[in-house]
């Protein structure tokens, strides 16, 4: 955007009230330019609206001053310092207590005139009322104190809230109206306020209605962004090129229907109906089904592929693991090879060898494979199919778009595309990461399941919770005892943790000594996780320590307990995932969450574990209890990263951004015209949209 001699893209340093000293400061803000200082918006905001006379301050109450300071004193308590001092207006005087603010000594001097705002609270120590200011601002000899609502900034003890202040209006004093960029019906239809206004408002705004129809008006414009990326996304795909006309279900899923050693659950029917329709559609099919760990995805998934090979098209099956692609490999091969259905399996360990590579590649480019199973290793370079018609992946999470892009890139034909999840996935993520996906749910789980009886205990209960493990494993069974880190940490906060090597050895040398033992984590070579995995299956291992590594889908259906170490570390999306690593085979099961902290939220979450076996319900609790991040545990949640609107919180807006975008993305000359405001914005919003528009 320009405007004459203004222009966004100018170095910050020439707001008046910067300059270039400043200038270095706020580039630590990641703040450039003059557009970066503009959507630099306030952390939170402070009520200057009225004064408190000293006189009136009573405790408890939250007040602003203005006053002069004196006897100013400063004194070290441990690591902290506190500076009390005298504040005097013409009412009354009253002392403050400022905590770990040393850098404020050198500016406080008897006279010094300030604005602070502080709760008042009863000091036992001077036998008075105190004030506790949150924000100190230095005023001039003859400086009026501004009053209203103030902007507090992200900011760095290199800028104080008055230079922000002070820049930014100067900023927008200097500032021509600003284009207005979406068009007015979508603006009377969401009742939006104009961009100019918003932008203005939501640093100074005249009061709390005006602020919230300014932080509506800047968090509906990011989400809509991202809606039309998403819409845009999915419309290219269905425009391009035609997706596959797959012909219906016929002799050969048919019999692999009669070749399952069960019948399908009603949910496992439906959602089977909806994917074989999305394939017989000349679109591509884009379809997520997500469904508790165990709930039976994979068996459609299979049907699928069987589906796409009975049209005379071959399938690519993209599992997050090696050990899960060997697993679903078996698995496949027993069912399928009496059929006649070829499958391969492709991973990082068959690879290794540059003949086996090159002949396992030959074979799927020559179509002499029809199913092909594997991990990462299939979006390789080098890896090309003859007809691919259909892709699944298997526990989306962890892949990016981009992978899931790069898979159906492999062919000359546009195939069709399967999503499978087992993480409980919000409406919110549903709307935001996988908007361009179309959604089904297997909420029924296969009958006969042994619900998994989950218990919290403290960590005194170990003993006992040990010796009920060995009773298990004396009676045939296998266990895992899953722990939050792999060695000891030096950071403070995780430094009582113990991690899985030392509870390894405790238990090894301990109540196991007799018992084969073995210890997994994310950091061994792949090669040797394979081998302790393969040997744990096979029940030669009897307890397997490990990090969250087993996570993802190993199916050892004798392994009937799992211990789970500081279970107070993990997300309950996680620790259910965790849990469903048992329960998998005839006998009774048991998920045990150890931890020392049984109050508060993590004791509110340990029994949310307890009381429920419903992946959906939990993962609710969790965004309520936690927030997005923790949700998603260490891992990448992908959420774009907005700058002022919250999917959580503002997940009303969203669905309304969302279905105007979808009014507007039908129309070609407003793709045109979005093309247009992606390029004037795409800037505002980061990275994260343009990743998402260019995948
Ligand atoms: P997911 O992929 O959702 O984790 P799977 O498809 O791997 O689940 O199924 C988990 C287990 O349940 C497998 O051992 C599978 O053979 C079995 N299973 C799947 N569907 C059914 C069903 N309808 N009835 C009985 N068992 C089933
Ligand atoms: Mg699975």
């Amino acid at each position: 955007m320009s405007f004459g001699t203004f222009e966004f893209t100018d170095n910050v340093m020439y707001v008046k009230g910067v300059g270039p000293r400043r200038a270095a400061s706020l580039e630590k803000l990641n703040i450039f330019t003059k557009y970066d200082l503009l959507t630099h918006y306030p952390r939170t905001y402070e009520n200057h609206s009225s004064l408190t006379k000293i006189r009136d301050v009573f405790e408890g109450q939250t007040v602003i001053l203005v006053g002069r300071v004196f006897n100013v004193e400063a004194r070290d308590v441990r690591n902290l310092t506190i500076i009390n001092a005298w504040l005097q207006d013409n009412t009354g005087h009253i002392r403050l207590t400022w905590f770990n603010q040393k850098y404020l000594l050198t500016k406080l001097s008897d006279g010094t005139r300030l604005l602070i705002i502080g709760k008042a609270k009863y000091d036992s120590w001077s036998r008075g009322i105190t004030v506790n200011p949150q924000s100190t601002t230095i005023l001039d000899e003859d400086e009026e104190p501004e009053l209203g609502i103030m902007p507090v900034y992200p900011s760095t003890a290199a800028i104080s809230q008055k230079v922000f202040r002070t820049a930014v209006k100067n900023l927008l004093n200097s500032m021509p109206t600003l284009n207005e960029i979406l068009p007015q019906e979508i603006l009377s239809e969401q009742q939006l306020i104009s961009l100019d206004k918003a932008m203005r408002a939501i640093h100074f705004p005249k009061d709390n209605f005006e602020l919230d129809m300014a932080r509506r008006r800047l968090a509906f414009d990011e989400l809509f962004l991202i809606q039309c990326g998403l819409m845009l996304i999915k419309r290219q795909t269905q425009d391009e090129r035609l997706g596959i006309n797959h012909k219906k279900n016929g002799e050969l899923v048919k019999a692999a229907l009669e070749k399952l050693p069960f019948e399908l659950t009603g949910d496992q029917k439906k959602v089977f109906r909806a994917v074989s329709k999305d394939m017989e559609s000349k679109l591509p099919m884009r379809r997520l089904i997500q469904g508790d760990v165990g709930s039976g995805k994979t068996a459609v998934a299979m049907l699928a592929l069987v589906k796409t090979v009975e049209n005379g098209f071959q399938g690519a099956f993209m599992a997050p693991t090696e050990i899960l692609a060997i697993q679903h490999y078996e698995k496949f091969s027993a069912l399928l090879n009496d059929l006649g259905i070829r499958v391969g399996l492709l991973s990082a360990k068959i690879t290794r060898s540059k003949k086996s590579r090159e002949e396992l590649y030959q074979k799927i480019s020559a179509h002499e494979l029809d199913i092909v199973i594997g991990t990462h290793a299939l979006i390789q370079e080098g890896v090309r199919f003859d007809k691919l018609g259909l892709v699944v992946t298997d526990e989306q999470h962890r892949f990016g778009v981009n992978q899931r892009s790069t898979l159906e890139k492999k062919s000359d034909t546009l195939p069709d595309m399967l999503v499978m999840t087992a993480t409980p996935i919000p409406r919110t993520m549903t709307l935001t990461v996988y908007g361009d996906l179309d959604v089904s749910l297997i909420k029924e789980l296969p009958p006969g399941r042994k619900p998994i009886k989950t218990v919290a205990k403290s960590i005194r209960s170990r003993k006992k919770i040990y010796d009920f493990v060995r009773a298990e494993i004396l009676a045939g069974r296998q266990a895992y005892v899953v722990c939050p880190l792999i060695e000891r940490s030096e950071s403070e906060t995780l430094a009582d943790i113990e991690p899985a090597e030392e509870i390894f050895d405790m238990l090894s040398n301990g109540i196991f000594r007799d018992i084969p033992c073995a210890l997994l984590h994310g950091r061994m070579k792949p090669r040797d996780k394979d081998e302790i995995m393969e040997k744990f299956r096979d029940g030669e291992t009897k307890l397997l320590v490990s990090t969250t590594v087993i996570e993802v889908g190993v199916d050892v259906p004798n392994a009937s307990v799992m211990v789970v170490e500081h279970a107070e570390r993990f997300g309950l999306a996680q620790l259910h995932q965790l849990r469903g690593r048992v329960g998998r085979g005839s006998e009774k099961s048991y998920c045990i969450l150890i931890s020392d902290k049984k109050s508060g939220v993590s004791g509110a979450r340990l029994e949310t574990m307890e009381s429920t076996n419903d992946g959906f319900k939990l993962a609710e609790e969790d965004l309520k209890l936690r927030g997005p991040g923790q949700f998603f545990g260490e891992a990448q949640h992908g959420l774009p990263d907005l700058k002022i609107a919250d999917v959580f919180r503002d997940l009303e807006l969203l669905i309304k951004a969302r279905d105007a975008a979808e009014k507007f993305i039908t129309d070609d000359d407003n793709l045109n015209y979005f093309a247009n405001l992606r390029q004037n914005l795409a800037l505002a919003y980061g990275d994260k949209f343009n990743q998402i528009i260019a995948s």
